[in-house]
């Protein structure tokens, strides 16, 4: 994408699996996406109050809260309720998908993560 300024993105990544952090890591890095980490939710509710990052990626199956939870707490905040969220995780089940959105999650990524798939999810929500 030419004419876009990827540099001045910012992603959190709310992620507790280290392979996944560093997969992640490494496709939006070699775009010139700033990630940004938490491993846990409450730390990702706190980067996300401190940091307004441009996107949020959610691992919903965290320590203490998830990422359901995680994300109600940043919805509900005037200041991140408009940052993006989205969801990501392995054997999503019949219903997952709308108490995601119905948490206030915009969008759904299924895991184990596609490349190709994360750019364009990441593409969609952040070059407009
Ligand atoms: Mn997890």
């Amino acid at each position: 994408m030419q004419g876009t300024q990827p540099m001045s993105n910012r992603i959190l990544y709310v992620e507790d699996n280290f392979q996944n952090k560093r997969l992640v890591q490494k496709v939006l890095a070699s775009r010139g996406y700033n990630v940004l980490e938490a491993d846990d939710g409450l730390t990702g509710v706190e980067i996300a109050l401190k940091e307004i990052p441009d996107l949020i990626l959610m691992d919903i199956s965290l320590p203490g809260i998830d990422g359901v939870e995680a994300t109600q707490r940043i919805k509900a905040y005037t200041g991140t309720a408009h940052i993006p969220v989205i969801a990501l995780t392995a054997n999503a089940m019949r219903g997952d998908r709308e108490r995601f959105i119905a948490a206030g999650c915009d969008d759904y990524l299924p895991k184990p993560i596609s490349t190709a798939d994360l750019l364009a999810m990441v593409q969609k929500y952040i070059q407009k």
